[in-house]
């Protein structure tokens, strides 16, 4: 038995992890449970699943259950949920968006949780104390994104010595077909009309930017420990190929597959083991394969992400809110398609921050000021 604590349950990630906990109630039993502001779906889960603790987003959130729960909210809720600890084989999945998701993973490694990682700002902003908590408390970090996920498959048994690099892919987001001077007027409407996956908002517009892509060679750098100048990525507009990984003597292994996120989830739960019985399986008489490179001109943001790696840092944490504040905004119809990316630099680019040394305290509290000045800066929001 494995006993889950789902930060995020009402989200893309956490409602699929919820689909294979549904199938799988001899394995699985949720024990914790966070909900966002979507209180319908909230009501459902939680009734469904019973989970001993329950973090609301918002006190005003909190709404009667039919059954006795430790009732907890915001942040210092996900910590609690973190700490919650009365079982042997306990996982949390991470499926927050934001750095909000960091202090929970860093909770539950201290309570010897596997992290089944959904949440990119945990390593994109702390990734080197992460890998070190990781290895002094001796739990297992496995990623639920499906790059990563096909990685983590194709190394596996090998030796990285003998890797030339990573591959990683992207399906190009909402405006792949777009030229650089047909986003000058995008909306947000377009932005969100991702082809290949329903995602939440927030990452729908990182794929659009590319930062997602970013982020993920961020990611990868700090879970497979290869020197980021190896990690590449390539437009694959199907996402059948979920990445892949070059070695020297020329092999290339990708791990292929369906675009459904069950797979990578259920693999992360069940690591090593490939458990889940897909709903749908690969057409391989009808595949049609291609790929194309992703420019640094077409897509800045990816480029800013290698940036932040080579300034190493504070500066990962500076990329981070610089992109979360800016993606808010525009969200928000504060500023244009195009502004996110100009946020980024200018933000990456100010010696300013130089003097914070990397340390979980400086990383919330650079994240949180730089949010709160270009919210300010430029949506006049406090
Ligand atoms: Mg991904």
């Amino acid at each position: 038995m494995r006993y889950l604590y789902i930060l995020g349950a009402c989200g893309s990630i956490g409602s699929q992890t919820l689909d294979i906990v549904r199938d799988n109630p001899q394995d699985f039993k949720v024990v914790g449970m966070s909900v966002g502001s979507n209180l319908e779906i909230a009501k459902k889960y939680i009734e469904e699943f019973k989970p001993e603790i329950v973090c609301f987003r918002k006190k005003e959130h909190i709404f009667k259950i039919s059954y006795d729960a430790k009732i907890v909210y915001g942040d210092c809720g996900l910590i609690e949920i973190s700490r919650y600890h009365k079982y042997d084989n306990e996982y949390l999945v991470n499926a927050l968006v934001g750095i909000s998701g960091l202090m929970p993973t860093v909770e539950a490694i201290k309570c010897h949780k596997t992290i089944c990682l959904a949440n990119k700002e945990t390593l994109v902003v702390a990734g080197d104390i992460i890998k070190s908590l990781v290895k002094e408390y001796n739990v297992s970090l496995i990623p639920i994104d499906s790059e990563h996920s096909a990685i983590l498959q194709c190394l596996s048994g090998e030796d990285k010595k003998e890797v030339k690099r990573l591959i990683i892919t992207a399906s190009g987001g909402s405006f792949r077909d777009k030229s650089r001077s047909e986003l000058l007027n995008v909306t947000k409407e377009d932005a969100l009309k991702h082809p290949n996956w329903h995602m939440g908002s927030k990452i729908t517009i990182d794929s659009a930017t590319m930062m997602n892509k970013g982020f993920e060679v961020i990611e990868a750098y700090y879970l497979f420990d290869i020197d980021y100048k190896h990690i590449d990525t390539i437009l694959h507009p199907q996402s059948i190929v979920h990445s892949m990984v070059e070695f020297k003597d020329g092999t290339i292994k990708a791990e292929i597959g369906t675009a459904d996120m069950h797979t990578p989830i259920s693999f992360a739960l069940y690591y090593p083991s490939h458990n889940l019985k897909a709903s749908n399986y690969l057409d391989l008489l009808n595949l049609n394969l291609n790929f194309k490179e992703l420019s640094f001109d077409r897509y800045p943001c990816l480029k800013y992400a290698y940036m932040a790696l080579e300034k190493g840092g504070i500066y990962l944490a500076v990329l981070n809110a610089a992109n979360e504040a800016a993606v808010y905004l525009f969200l928000h119809d504060k500023i244009s398609f195009l502004k996110i990316e100009e946020i980024i630099y200018q933000e990456l680019t100010n010696p300013n921050y130089e003097k914070y040394q990397y340390c979980l305290d400086n990383i919330l509290q650079v994240s949180n000021m730089i949010v709160n000045k270009i919210l300010l800066d430029y949506g006049g929001i406090k």
